[in-house]
This record gives structure tokens, sequence and C-alpha cells, in this order.
């Protein structure tokens, strides 16, 4: 056919490490450090109360992990790498400055615990880190950028090829991050299952 496909939306997801061990590790001391700040953050639980219904979250309250931890700045130091690289296939020109994490905190999910569809404002690149991730688990959902300038198109076949859909999602796995550019719209739709869902989500951006 002669038809070509141009100004794609990048998502870039991975291993965070390439050996299962180091990640297993790194989970393990993530998940500890997840639940005790849970435990001792009660402007976060506060927060959480109002803005994030039967979940908890230190977006509110802490959302400078990587400043704090020894085990953060560890993932702030992998998940660097993997910036870089997806920043080089966007082909970035970054003038001598570098991208920098700005941002980083906590996600936990209960039951049917929902995240709605946002963006992240200020940033140039977000992104997760998946901790725990029960079996069955929601998956992360991007919207279609373009979405607001479908006017006049009609709709779509349901059975329509995946890079046709409107969403596409991608799901949630321990040890393995996704990124994406900051202005792509996402939710986490309600956990169906009846463990946590924990992840830690970043900023970054360019100075
Ligand atoms: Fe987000």
């Amino acid at each position: 056919m002669p038809i070509d496909a141009w100004f794609p939306t990048f998502i870039y997801k991975a291993p965070l490490a390439a050996r299962v061990r180091d990640r297993r590790i790194l989970n393990r001391e993530l998940l500890m450090e997840c639940l005790q700040i849970r435990e001792h953050d009660a402007e976060g639980q506060r927060w959480s109360s109002s803005s994030y219904p039967g979940g908890y979250t230190s977006y509110g309250s802490m959302s400078h992990l990587q400043k704090f931890s020894s085990t953060f700045m560890d993932l702030e130091r992998r998940i660097d790498r993997h910036v870089a690289k997806f920043a080089r296939h966007l082909d970035y020109v970054l003038t001598g400055r570098q991208l920098v994490m700005t941002d980083c905190w906590v996600n936990i999910m209960p039951t049917n615990v929902v995240h709605g569809s946002h963006i992240h404002p200020l940033s140039t690149m977000s992104g997760t880190y998946y901790v725990k991730t029960p079996r069955g688990c929601s998956a992360i959902k991007f919207e279609d950028p373009r979405l607001q300038a479908f006017m006049g198109q009609p709709p779509r076949r349901a059975d329509a090829m995946a890079h046709n859909r409107p969403h596409i999602s991608y799901p949630a796995e321990a040890g393995h991050l996704v990124l994406f550019e900051s202005w792509l719209r996402h939710e986490v739709p309600p956990n169906p299952t009846s463990a946590e869902r924990i992840s830690i989500s970043f900023n970054y951006n360019w100075f």
C-alpha cells in the first residue's frame, strides 16, 4: 500500500537491570521502604485520602525520594541510563544540559483503587518503575495524543490494528520500567486483584 506512518508516539519499556537477581534484590529493599514511607507519612496519608481515595501516594508529601534514600538513589542511577537511551531515540538536542530526575514518589494501589487520566505538567520525560505487581493487576493505559483532533472521523472497527486504536495498555511488570514523554495522557484502571499494586513514579526535566 502506498501509505507511510509519521509522527509516532514512543513508549519505552524495559527491565531495569539485565539480571533478574539484581532486580529482585533491589525490589525487596524498595518494597520495604515503600511500606515504611506509607506507615510514617501522616501528611501523605491525609493527602491521599482526598486526592487518591483508597490508596496511598507520597506525591503530595514526599516527592523527592531520590534525595533522601540510598535505595532510591540507586534506583535513580539505574533509571538515568534508560532515560538517556530513550532521549537518544527521541533525537533530543540537550545543548549542554542534562536530563535530571526532579521528582520520585511511591504509589500503592489496593483493590479497586484507580488512578485517573492525567499528564505530568512542567516535566520533559516521566515514567513508572514497578515494585510489586500481583498477577492480574491493572496495566498502565495510554491515550492517543491526537484524540482531541479527531472531529469528523468515523469510529474505528472494534478489531482495528493496535496502532489505530485510541488506547494502548502496558502490563505492569515488577522489575520493569515504562518511560514516556510527560505530555502523554495516561491512567491506571481499578486494581481488580485482592493484593496491593506498588509502583514508583518519576519525572525528568532538562537543566
Ligand atoms: Fe502518571
